[in-house]
């Protein structure tokens, strides 16, 4: 009788950085159903429509159950078709090649593209197997493309990474402002709480900006549709109008800030060639700007006076002073949303830095109910990318790779010998491409991610890279995405409930799963794979001989016996898993493997800030927010009284920074990396749609979101459909300096652009927008400005 009853088990949502908790039901070893988890508190048993059909996302007709490798004639080869192999067949091609190239060409030939999916353990073990392991940093996740320009916006701003404020912080607030963040359809749940909010408690202000109008606009009071890229001065206009109208905060700005002119110093380790990198490194003077008084500061935005800024935003003076007056009103509770609006933009880190000086010269900040609360898109974002460190730069707990000291504290945590990581940061998200193109990244690894429909400029800088003779291309995936088909090998991966997991969400919860359901057929998680791939190769053959010198007692050790046999790692036994739970991998490997590698992990940040509660009580809570000192989470970072590390009598104290005191940067105006001209006359914007998950890979397989939005659309002004001769429906090219690509027209619906902007969701295999995309980075965070560039709209 057991084998046909439901059994009910906690996990959070498989979707977006919100984290929502779901009730999972399991019968005859498969997913039946899933309801949102009434004790959750971030949903409170709610779930948008991508979490109400969770347990569809594993069953795809086409899932990949064996590895599948290119062969001619029972060989290896480039332009082979995909046949299938074994797993022993799989790993001895992949582990050839990677010894190949590690010969060839040392480890800066080797890489791994990896995801804010990735459970901890997964991040940490593949940072690890590359940075401990093989001795090359370049590893990045798919996070660079939403997360990095947050990251480094906090860096700068705060010496810390992530929010201070949390979701509670909702039900406190007097007024939302939304900068470039469709929450109403990227983060559903949580604007749930901001409508129950506005709606029930009289009083309560929405503001809405973005390029063009979406459905958050529904519950605006205030509505701002500014020119792309203008976003940079409205900040500093609200700047100067607290400034002028005497509303700034002089004892909190005097006590806990400082004032330094911004410039494009990269201050933690993100671009060692930089001039300033030397004068980053000075600890006395974070991120190498220059310090300069109030009075310089305010000289500075004054620049941006109301006339000028709306003039270039197209913003009416009238909406942008009310906008203003939410900020500047020191009664007035504020919370400021941000996603990818901010983060994908040339100046990612510096609409970051402004939006934060915004709220310290109020002092809007670190209290209930008045934070900047940075969102974020993935769902272990925050918990894998950033905490965890899996950036080409970084290390776990907001260290980094170009610090010594840094470097030396994980060797001995990790106990590797001094000298194992390499000092330089390697390639990032969009450099990978450039390399893997240019011949100089030959052994890749993508797990977790599609880069191939996720990247921009996929034409020029994507799938040449992959398909490059010289390099050998493997792709973790669940179905047969773009990536996975453009690589050499593939390798089935299990997903979501078939392992044992843990993500942390966007207001630093960490939450963990069980293994549920066994994966299908011959799938395994990313873990084992990285963790058996590890097995192929011995110190010996991928460590120099004056590495092994220091440590003659690894030598002829194999990298898992090195990186993951460590004595801190196994010393867990399969016998504290939880009754009734299967974890696939322990069984493999003899310990709780996910249990070694989170303790040994949580070494990182106890102490520091970034403690974490001990393994079981994950399992027993529905996620605690970090720092946990003494089992108690903490809500409000900086704040005295909820925050362990803030000392009692300070208020505040932002002690990310050795003064204790925030920054603020004095930033200008900059023009967008490409604008409409006369050949390409439109702006386009990307982003997701409510159904789809990012790249569509699994929500495209569910049948009833895939028919509830199947395909891309391009969403137009009536007036400029009118003018191209097109109408609803009709086919046309949208084209760029880069690529184009063919879709059909929209002018009603959730998207209403203004007249000379265009807007396509990136979710449609069938219609890869970011072959038309421009490849533009942030000088400083390395992220794409996936929400600008210029192109022509051709009737097909
Ligand atoms: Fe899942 Fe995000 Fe929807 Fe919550 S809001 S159910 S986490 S996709």
């Amino acid at each position: 009788a057991g084998a046909t009853q439901l059994k009910w088990s906690k996990a959070p949502c498989r979707f977006c950085g919100t984290g929502c908790g779901v009730m999972v039901a399991v019968k005859d070893d498969r997913v039946v159903a899933t309801h949102g988890d009434m004790e959750a508190p971030v949903n409170k048993g709610l779930n948008c429509v991508k979490g109400y059909f969770l347990s569809k996302i594993m069953y795809g007709g086409d899932r990949l159950t064996t590895p599948l490798l290119r062969m001619k004639n029972g060989q290896y080869a480039k332009d082979g078709e995909f046949e299938r192999v074994s797993w022993d067949k799989a790993f001895d091609v992949m582990a050839e090649q990677f010894k190949r190239v590690l010969k060839a060409k040392g480890p800066t030939a080797v890489g791994m593209f990896g995801s804010g999916q990735w459970t901890i353990w997964e991040g940490y073990a593949a940072l690890k197997l590359m940075k401990g392991g093989f001795r090359t940093n370049n590893l990045d996740p798919n996070a660079r493309h939403c997360m990095a320009s947050a990251v480094a916006g906090f860096m700068r701003t705060f010496g810390a990474d992530e929010p201070m404020g949390c979701y509670d912080d909702i039900e406190a607030a007097d007024a939302f402002v939304l900068w470039g963040a469709n929450m109403a359809e990227m983060h559903p749940i949580l604007w749930t709480r901001v409508t129950d909010r506005r709606l029930g408690t009289p009083g309560v202000k929405v503001a809405v900006l973005s390029t063009f109008e979406h459905r958050s606009y529904d519950l605006a009071d205030l509505k701002l549709t500014f020119e792309p890229q203008t976003d940079l001065a409205i900040l500093n206009y609200i700047a100067h109008h607290i400034i002028k109208t005497g509303r700034v905060n002089k004892a909190f700005v005097d006590k806990h800030t400082q004032f330094q002119r911004g410039n494009d110093d990269i201050g933690y380790g993100l671009r060692p060639e930089h001039p300033l990198q030397k004068a980053a490194k000075n600890a006395a003077n974070p991120g190498g700007a220059t310090p300069m008084s109030y009075a310089e500061f305010a000289a500075f935005v004054s620049k941006y006076d109301l006339d000028s800024t709306a003039k270039l935003s197209g913003v009416p003076k009238k909406q942008l002073e009310a906008l203003a007056e939410l900020y500047a009103n020191p009664k007035t509770k504020v919370m400021s949303f941000w996603t990818m609006g901010f983060n994908q933009h040339t100046r990612g880190v510096w609409c970051n830095n402004m939006v934060y000086n915004i709220h310290l010269l109020t002092g809007k900040i670190a209290q209930a109910g008045s934070t900047p609360f940075s969102l974020t898109g993935q769902p272990s974002a925050c918990g894998t990318a950033r905490e965890v460190g899996t950036f080409s730069h970084r290390l776990p707990a907001d260290m980094v790779v170009a610090n010594p000291k840094h470097r030396a504290h994980t060797e001995e945590i990790w106990k590797l010998p001094e000298g194992t990581i390499p000092a330089t940061p390697g390639f990032h998200a969009v450099l990978q491409n450039r390399m893997l193109k240019d011949g100089k990244l030959n052994a890749y690894w993508v797990q977790v991610n599609n880069n191939m429909q996720a990247a921009a400029n996929l034409n020029e800088e994507g799938l040449p890279g992959y398909r490059n003779p010289e390099n050998f291309v493997v792709v973790s995936e669940v179905y047969p995405t773009v990536t996975a088909i453009s690589a050499d090998l593939i390798l089935p991966s299990a997903m979501w409930v078939e392992k044992e997991g843990a993500y942390g969400n966007a207001e630093r919860r960490t939450q963990f799963w069980h293994q549920l359901v066994p994966a299908p057929g011959e799938a395994k998680s990313d873990l084992w794979q990285l963790m058996e791939f590890s097995k192929r190769f011995t110190t010996d053959e991928v460590w120099p001989a004056e590495l092994l010198a220091k440590r003659p007692d690894l030598k002829g050790k194999t990298l898992f016996e090195v990186l993951y046999r460590n004595g801190k790692v196994d010393s867990f036994p399969v016998s504290q898993i939880q009754a009734g739970y299967a974890n696939d991998e322990s069984k493999a490997f003899g310990f709780y493997v996910q249990k070694g590698l989170f303790e040994e992990y949580a070494a990182f940040g106890r102490g520091h800030g970034h403690d974490l509660a001990p393994f079981e009580m994950y399992h027993q809570t529905r996620g605690l927010r970090w720092p946990v000192v003494n089992g108690k989470e903490t809500r409000r970072r900086y704040m005295e009284g909820e925050d362990p590390y803030v000392k009692t009598g300070t208020g505040v104290q932002f002690y990310g920074h050795s003064d204790g005191k925030a920054i603020i940067f004095a930033l200008p105006y900059e023009p967008a990396a490409e604008s409409p001209d006369k050949e390409y006359p439109y702006w386009l914007s990307t982003g997701r749609v409510l159904e789809h998950w990012h790249s569509g890979s699994m929500t495209r397989r569910v049948p009833e979101l895939h028919k509830s939005f199947p395909n891309a659309v391009c969403f137009m002004h009536p007036d400029d459909a009118k003018a191209l001769g097109v109408r609803r429906g009709d086919a046309v090219d949208v084209v760029s300096r880069r690529g184009s690509m063919r879709t059909r027209v929209e002018t009603r619906g959730r998207d209403k652009p203004p007249r000379g902007l265009v807007f396509v969701p990136w979710f449609d295999a069938s219609q890869l927008i970011n072959k038309v995309t421009l490849d533009a980075t942030d000088p400083i965070s390395l992220q794409t400005d996936f929400k600008k560039c210029a192109v022509k709209i051709v009737p097909a």
